[in-house]
């Protein structure tokens, strides 16, 4: 399939970038590595009249972390980079998982983390995890820019809250406490196929006790979301096999599954049990290990 006409245009600084995008609110769509939108055009889902290539603006794919700071990723950093990298492995591992089952060598190669997260498909790895780790993204304008929390993110399907002539910049993710572990699982006929659901859990233990925990599931709900009532559940007290699980009936009551090629909605509500109960007790183990 071809692709749409369309006008190319190569800005040389993000604040060049975002002045386009401004100028044709509704018409220009930002191009970083194209594995999602580029799809879209041929299948005539999105008709741009401009595309705006985000790859010709340097210095927008660091990966860096700091005590104070924690990590901060510029949104042109590719999947594959955040599953290489030795600073996301030591720091918040999850990610680094969630990243080394996004497809293909190919498409995580070129896809960036902006680019996954703009898209916002309730089924996507890497937003999944960021999620759970309590992640703000960093939204540019010509002349500005604002903070916002990945969760308040997401407002549909490809829906987010970003406003015509924003780009996401960067990616925070805060510094983790002691003691804080992660797991991020992943249900798909294939590993690296679109999740049917997945979860990913940050749990932080004091003593014997949860001190606190974020449950992000995916692929379950319009939006990736945080299970409030399964975190309620397991903060403060020793969690154990039965408590894991009361925790995981909660974040069932509180999705709501689609039927769709992947899967049945029942198939999921069933499946969110399973993982999330296995979730919950992989990263209370990695957190007493010593966690991310
Ligand atoms: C075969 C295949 C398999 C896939 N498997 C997976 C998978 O297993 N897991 C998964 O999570 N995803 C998967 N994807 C989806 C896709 O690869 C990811 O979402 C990817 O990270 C998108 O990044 P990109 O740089 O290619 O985005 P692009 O396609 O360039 O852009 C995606 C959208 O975001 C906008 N955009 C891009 N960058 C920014 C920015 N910085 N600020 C604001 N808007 C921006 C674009 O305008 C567009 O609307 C798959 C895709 C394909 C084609």
């Amino acid at each position: 399939m071809r692709l749409p006409h369309f006008e190319y245009v190569a800005p040389r600084t993000l604040d060049e970038a975002c002045s386009l995008l401004a100028m044709a609110p509704g018409e220009a769509s930002p191009l970083a590595g194209g594995t999602d939108l580029l799809v879209k055009m041929k299948q005539r889902r999105s008709i741009p009249r401009y595309v705006i290539n985000l790859k010709t603006i340097s210095g927008m794919d660091y990966i860096t972390y700091d005590e104070s700071d924690g990590l901060r990723i510029g949104a042109l950093a590719t999947i594959q980079s955040l599953k290489n990298s030795i600073t996301v492995k030591r720091h918040c591992r999850i990610l680094a998982q969630a990243a080394g089952v996004e497809s293909s060598v190919q498409i995580r190669n070129v896809a960036t983390l902006g680019g996954n997260i703009a898209n916002a498909s309730p089924a996507a790895d890497a937003p999944l995890a960021l999620i759970a780790l309590g992640t703000s993204l960093v939204l540019a304008r010509s002349g500005g820019q604002r903070e916002v929390l990945l969760e308040d993110f997401f407002v549909g399907p490809g829906k987010t809250v970003l406003q015509p002539g924003e780009i996401i910049r960067e990616i925070r993710v805060p510094p983790l406490s002691p003691r804080t572990g992660g797991a991020y699982l992943k249900h798909a006929m294939r590993r690296t196929d679109i999740a049917i659901v997945s979860v990913a859990v940050v749990l932080t233990l004091d003593g014997d006790l949860c001190n606190g925990v974020k449950i992000g599931l995916g692929s379950v709900a319009l939006t990736a979301f945080r299970t409030r009532k399964a975190e309620g559940l397991l903060t403060g007290k020793k969690i154990t096999e039965e408590l894991a699980d009361v925790a995981a009936q909660a974040a069932v009551q509180e999705s709501r599954p689609i039927d769709d090629i992947r899967g049945y909605a029942e198939y999921r509500g069933k499946t969110i049990l399973g993982i999330t109960k296995q979730a919950i007790m992989q990263a209370l183990q990695d957190a007493r290990l010593g966690g991310i």
